[in-house]
């Protein structure tokens, strides 16, 4: 059994391969997925260039996945050949700590990322742990889903908490920004897209904004102060976070979805005055994920999409680099 993938083959280099490896032994607990597409999420681009640290090479990026079922381990439930599914950011976990217990599988010390050290979704078929294998709702269209597993996921687990009519703000419009526009409308937020690309307002309006705060303006900054309970930051760099901190209004909070690289620097005179929280949120656990595959597709949440073949993946790295992309590339294989 040969897997065709594409990979970057060392660290000093950036650009993906056509390339060809045997997978391990299928575990009793694995199953074998045919991919029939993969999304392309910026922290692939994280993992290729070295920003989650050091990394096995070959890199196989590629956790948006989704495929059908095609062999199965013999200790495999809940799954039949044939069957359609999706794998995200996360491939295991111990499954019987604490946080594991609760449905919080990522944040299990032994969480295992399923494209850092082991080969990803840029290829015809990935090995995987059936248990992080999720069956997909069927009104949800294939190419649909794949975005939704990474960035719906980790866009919907904060939101999720947030009580409804909440004031939400989100802070770059890609491909995490995009959905969740979506949820927190469908969630009944009223919803506030942040973002430097005035270009987005019309769509991003049409994924449920109410308010468009163009953020590189100082007068749309300064009309949208004391604004927001919720405000998420998407973005993949450093911003004036004091800044962003002035949009909230008393009890609200800031959350870091977004691998921005640097740190907060925020006066703690406001955090006490104002009972801000900062807090970051890591994609989200199984319970989670079902739950937030069944909400997209009772509320016809998916993203907006384009597809290119697998075989043109630098160039669908590059839109995702540039911010070309509207507003998720998704690889069909
Ligand atoms: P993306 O599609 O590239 O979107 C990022 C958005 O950030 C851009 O569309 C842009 O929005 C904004 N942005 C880019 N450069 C900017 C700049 N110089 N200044 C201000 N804003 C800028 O990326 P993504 O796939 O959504 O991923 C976003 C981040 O989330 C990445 O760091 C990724 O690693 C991380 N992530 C985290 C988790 C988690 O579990 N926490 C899961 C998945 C991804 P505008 O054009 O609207 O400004
Ligand atoms: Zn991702």
């Amino acid at each position: 059994m040969t897997i065709n993938a594409y990979a970057v083959l060392s660290s000093d280099r950036k650009i993906l391969e056509p390339y060809t490896y045997e997978p391990q032994p299928l575990g009793t607990h694995e199953v074998e997925v045919a991919i029939t597409h993969c999304g392309v999420c910026h922290s692939d681009i994280h993992v290729i260039d070295g920003d989650f640290g050091q990394v096995a090479h070959p890199v196989i990026p590629g956790h948006e996945i989704v495929g059908t079922v095609r062999v199965m381990g013999e200790h495999v439930s809940g799954l039949s050949i044939g069957k359609r599914v999706g794998v995200g950011w996360q491939a295991g976990s111990c499954l019987h700590c604490e946080w594991c217990i609760q449905g919080y599988e990522q944040l299990c010390a032994d969480a295992i990322d399923t494209c850092v050290n082991r080969p990803g979704g840029y290829a015809d078929a990935i090995r995987v742990d059936s248990r992080f294998v999720h069956p997909l709702p069927d009104a949800l269209e294939s190419v649909d889903a794949a975005p939704l597993l990474c960035a719906g996921i980790t866009v919907y687990a904060p939101l999720r908490d947030v009580p409804q009519s909440a004031r939400v703000g989100v802070i770059g419009i890609g491909g995490l920004g995009h959905l969740a526009l979506q949820f927190a409308d469908k969630l009944g937020c009223e919803v506030t897209a942040l973002s430097t690309s005035a270009d987005k307002e019309a769509e991003a309006r049409s994924f449920g904004a109410e308010h468009f705060v163009v953020t590189t303006d100082a007068a749309h900054m300064k009309a949208a102060r004391g604004s927001l309970d919720v405000l998420i930051s998407t973005v993949t760099v450093d911003l004036k976070w004091s800044d962003y901190m002035r949009l909230l209004r008393p009890n609200g909070s800031l959350v870091f979805v977004g691998a921005s690289p640097g740190k907060v620097d925020v006066r703690i005179g406001a955090l006490v005055n104002y009972q801000y929280a900062i807090r970051g949120s890591s994609i989200g656990g199984r319970p989670a994920m079902r739950e937030m595959l069944d909400f997209a597709a009772q509320h016809k949440i998916k993203a907006q999409t384009e597809v290119m073949p697998l075989a043109q993946v630098n160039d669908a790295l590059e839109r995702v680099r540039t911010n070309k992309a509207r507003y998720r590339v998704v690889l069909a294989v």
